[in-house]
């Protein structure tokens, strides 16, 4: 048994919020408490330690997030620069390290951060300075200045669009007949040649001639990336990458190296097997298990793909791209729901998250209607209601998979693109106070997987730098640091059907928590910031540990 005390404890539990003491048998937790009545229940064998102070919360739970991806991108090169020319030595650099021929990939680049001035490359006549034009945008001949012999393939920081160069373009077959595919487009130049900038599915004409990494790749990624995250306070997540996360998931759960508590959600792609062998939500052990069936229903604002019910401001013809519609998507709900498969749908914009209400409206009927359990199904992002949407989710027991991050990331965008459309976007505050469970999460690699960087951000509604000023964008969404902590926390957990053993420290409970230097709920909120695990427990066993 373990024996933590002379710490400021943090449980989440009704019956007892605060404690000074922890005691820890294999797993789980026998009691949170005062150390002497902990003492007296404890058998012989006993690790004690003094915590000197420290503060304990629950481990924490990132809902949202690409665990392959955000592994293998720790190794990509980082596109996130102030300005083009910054990124272009980057990648230079590593162009000038690789193999002949070697694939250059990178991640994290935002064109709006950029202001590419638009001299060489005006968009045709009677076309505006739309998604479709260019205008704006880096183009593939940045590239082929530095890297004439190597492909290229470098996503946006929304994973919602692609920068390549020549050589990848040749590699994919596209150039100027290759008409747009479905839910696609290519950004053309006057000519109806393509600039170099591959959009939502077009995306997939390039992607699909990188090799894949084998899934051993994967999981040695993933392995590294496991104390990147503990640091961060992490001890769970969601995962919403494919097949190939979900084998090396699996390959690091059979070596006992898997350290994370992982919910793993699954294509729609591959309903129709999930169904057929039998898998449903909930199958697997308290490592490693299947959660949700992932669907699209629109792209993302940073390329102006959401599908909005209204045009994107300065773009009258755009209105975004939708997947599919409310009957649609309710199609492949009632397939899941009759399998015992949840759903969960990536929705970003107004229009987009109306039609996922309608179908879980339409959904929650059926259910009911064949004697189906009533299964907690989710909308990711949430990023923009309308008005007359935004009590639906409640309503129908939709969880709010909400990232806060992306509210500040993206607070400039949201102005710009939706304008008075923002007081219902990342409005976490309106969900929570009509009822609905908020499960905050980060979509890393979109952003980081930070959860102090997100609770700063639920808590502050203000960006790292200060910005838009003290009180916050749309002050009136700011969540307590103890509601937002919560999101964190028990929120993933009731997603996962998992909130009678995680999310709180109280008897029965897994043993997953963290040890931080200072208290949070004790310091300026701008200390979040930096704020990072001392020492990280996991199942009882630390998994990292500085103090
Ligand atoms: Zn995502």
């Amino acid at each position: 048994m373990k024996l933590l005390f002379n710490a400021r404890i943090y449980t989440q539990d009704p019956a007892r919020p605060l404690a000074s003491a922890i005691l820890i048998d294999r797993e789980r937790i026998l009691a949170a408490g005062e150390k002497d009545e902990l003492l007296r229940m404890s058998d012989g064998r006993l690790e004690q330690e003094d915590l000197r102070g420290r503060t304990i919360w629950p481990g924490l739970t990132d809902a949202h997030l690409h665990f392959k991806s955000y592994s293998l991108n720790l190794e990509k090169i980082d596109c996130e620069t102030n300005t083009l020319d910054e990124c272009l030595q980057r990648i230079s650099q590593r162009v000038g390290k690789a193999i002949p021929g070697e694939w250059i990939l990178g991640h994290g680049w935002n064109q709006n951060d950029w202001n590419i001035p638009p001299p060489h490359r005006r968009s045709p006549d009677g076309e505006g300075p739309g998604v479709g034009s260019g205008v704006g945008w880096p183009t593939a001949s940045d590239l082929d200045r530095i890297a004439p012999n190597h492909p290229v393939y470098l996503t946006a920081k929304s994973l919602h669009a692609a920068w390549v160069n020549s050589a990848a373009l040749r590699l994919g077959g596209v150039g100027a007949g290759t008409p747009d595919p479905q839910n696609g487009r290519l950004q053309r130049d006057a000519s109806g040649g393509p600039t170099g900038v591959l959009l939502e599915y077009a995306m997939n004409l390039v992607a699909d001639k990188i090799p894949a990494p084998h899934p051993d790749r994967i999981a040695e990624a993933m392995e590294k990336a496991q104390p990147v995250l503990w640091r961060m306070g992490l001890t769970g997540l969601h995962d919403f990458d494919r097949r190939d996360s979900f084998v090396a998931l699996q390959a690091l759960h059979a070596q006992g190296k898997l350290k994370l508590r992982v919910t793993k959600n699954i294509p729609v792609e591959s309903l129709e097997h999930a169904a057929e062998i039998g898998l449903r939500t909930g199958f697997g052990d308290d490592r490693l298990r299947i959660g949700s069936v992932k669907a699209f229903m629109d792209g993302a604002l940073g390329p102006q793909t959401a599908a909005m019910i209204q045009p994107y401001i300065g773009d009258p013809d755009n209105r975004g791209i939708l997947n599919m519609d409310a009957e649609q998507l309710f199609e492949h709900g009632r397939r899941a729901a009759d399998a015992g498969l949840g759903m969960t749908v990536h929705a970003i914009g107004d229009r987009a998250n109306h039609e996922v209400l309608n179908a879980y409206e339409q959904l929650r009927g059926y259910e009911k209607q064949q004697g189906l359990p009533h299964l907690r199904h989710r909308i990711e992002h949430v990023q923009v209601l309308h008005p007359d949407d935004t009590a639906r989710l409640a309503q129908l027991n939709v969880v709010a998979s909400m990232q806060p991050i992306h509210a500040t990331s993206d607070m400039l965008a949201a102005d710009r693109f939706w304008g008075e459309r923002s007081v219902l976007a990342y409005a976490w505050r309106t969900q929570l106070n009509h009822g609905a469970k908020l499960a905050f999460g980060s979509d890393a690699p979109v952003e980081s997987p930070n959860p102090f960087l997100g609770l700063h951000a639920a808590h502050t509604r203000r960006r790292a730098d200060g910005s838009p000023g003290p009180e916050g964008w749309y002050p009136e969404q700011k969540l307590t640091l103890a509601e937002a902590l919560e999101a964190y926390s028990l929120g993933p957990a009731y997603a996962a059907y998992a909130e009678n053993r995680l999310g709180r420290l109280a008897p029965g409970y897994l043993a997953d928590l963290i040890v931080l230097e200072q208290d949070p709920f004790a310091c300026d909120p701008d200390d979040l910031l930096k704020m990072e695990s001392a020492a990280t427990l996991i199942g009882g066993e630390w998994v990292l540990k500085s103090i």
